[in-house]
């Protein structure tokens, strides 16, 4: 019998290794995850992995379940650790259920065995890319602080040759984040990605040096600036609304794209709650999120309590409100506050303008991004309420950008708002908020 409160659906990304991985990528927050368990051998046991998939399986009232796997490096397990797991997804399986695995790898592992397993389960693998070679190979280095974009690549390319469904991760920094159009071309054109997610590096430095726990102001220079992130989305958001739409799935704009037709995001950190992605670790530990794998937020272990009951007790549930019930006043007044929900709550340890603690470090860069997306995205939004396709957005935009770039000063603006150009498209974009910004135009 499972919790009351534990959702129909939940999401576990299971670590079988721990933070134990083949690279050193200097701003990996996991590494340091490895002192939670002195002594331990790394790698989940075939008794734990039935346990898993089995409570795992139980748990669900939906027919979907997602086998998850990340690390770490998982792909360290071997294939036959997965092709175990596959074997007990056949084992338990409720009539009528259906599968989704997932893999998030650095990719140097993969060949062709590993390929044609992944093939032929149907896995979506997520595979880490932090750009063109210079960029990817500032932070994502070996055990020997050794570059690994051509390993990388060799794994996409086999990945391609045998057909395996990928989505890139990369992820925003200090060397990479002044560098958008770079990053997102090379993505788009060399690496041939169709599902893109951006994520932040924002890694805390305790006291000690470590990144062990969640503390302190203090950030790494690997880490992304605020305004530079803001930056970041807002260059590539611009090339993808006029080029991409349709072809190239950006996470962090599709779940925009949702907040403004009045959907929810799919992401948790646009979320007002959150609660339901719990992180498991190679011994069975369960943990309230991937990113507070750390002693306060341990709910228990999988081989002593059902897995339902703990994501669906009374901790975990308290963790999800306090994303809502923490935000400061700064972000329940925040005209954008519907799209960002004041972001991740690992985030957040800045002060607002007034003082009040827990605002979130890329707020500023949230700010603009979001202000900087509205107008197009109201436009979209109208697209899509009329059933057009989204990617009749990009006729309209690029006719609009030739009709500014016609406009003189005192010419009514071309969007239709009746202002002059220039007390409208022609002030600078980005300093128009929410609730200023022009309606979209007729499609
Ligand atoms: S803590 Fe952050 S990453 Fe974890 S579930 Fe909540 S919003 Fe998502
Ligand atoms: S943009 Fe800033 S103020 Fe607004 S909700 Fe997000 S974090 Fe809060």
């Amino acid at each position: 019998m499972t919790q009351p409160k534990t959702p129909p659906r939940i999401h576990v990304l299971a670590k079988p290794t721990g933070a134990i991985c083949n690279l050193n990528c200097s701003y990996c927050f996991f590494l340091d995850k490895e002192q939670l368990y002195p002594g331990s051998k790394f790698r989940m046991a075939d008794e734990l992995l039935e346990n898993y998939i089995r409570q795992l399986i139980e748990t669900h009232r939906t027919k979907e379940v997602t086998v998850a796997w990340q690390g770490g490096e998982p792909t360290l397990m071997g294939v036959d650790f997965f092709r175990k797991a596959i074997a007990y997804q056949e084992k338990y399986r409720k009539p009528g259920m259906t599968f989704e695995n997932t893999i998030q790898t650095n990719g140097t592992l993969l060949n062709d065995e590993w390929c044609e397993f992944l093939k032929e389960n149907n896995y979506l693998v997520g595979l880490s890319i932090d750009g063109p070679r210079e960029l990817h190979d500032a932070y994502r280095v070996d055990k020997a602080g050794g570059p690994t974009f051509d390993n990388v690549m060799r794994g996409l390319r086999l990945l391609q040759k045998h057909g395996v469904e990928y989505n890139i991760l990369t992820t925003v920094n200090a060397a990479n984040g002044n560098h958008p159009l770079e990053v997102y071309r090379f993505l788009r054109d060399e690496v041939g990605a169709s599902w893109v997610q951006f994520i932040p590096i924002i890694e805390r430095i305790n006291e000690d040096g470590s990144t062990l726990h969640q503390q302190g102001t203090l950030v790494s220079d690997r880490s992304v600036k605020p305004e530079q992130f803001g930056s970041f989305l807002i260059s590539i958001f611009d090339e993808w609304v006029r080029h991409d739409v349709g072809k190239v799935f950006v996470q962090t704009f599709e779940a925009a794209v949702s907040k403004w037709i009045g959907a929810p995001s799919g992401m948790c950190v646009f979320e007002p709650t959150c609660g339901h992605a719990v992180a498991l670790e190679h011994n069975g530990d369960l943990y309230s999120c991937d990113h507070f794998v750390e002693p306060d937020y341990k709910l228990g272990n999988i081989q002593d309590q059902p897995i339902g009951d703990l994501v669906g007790g009374d901790r975990q549930h308290q963790f999800g409100r306090d994303k809502l019930e923490k935000l400061p006043k700064y972000c329940l007044d925040c005209d954008v506050r519907f799209a960002c929900n004041g972001e991740c709550p690992k985030n957040r340890f800045i002060t607002t303008p007034d003082g009040e603690p827990g605002l979130n470090y890329l707020c500023a860069g949230y700010k603009e991004f979001f202000h900087h997306i509205d107008e197009p995205l109201r436009l979209l939004a109208e697209i899509m309420r009329r059933n057009y396709p989204a990617a009749k957005i990009m006729p309209i935009l690029a006719a609009q950008d030739a009709a500014f770039a016609k406009a003189h000063p005192n010419d009514p603006c071309p969007c239709g708002s009746g202002q002059k150009f220039k007390k409208c498209h022609g002030l600078h974009k980005t300093k128009k908020s929410r609730k200023t910004a022009c309606q979209p135009a007729r499609t």
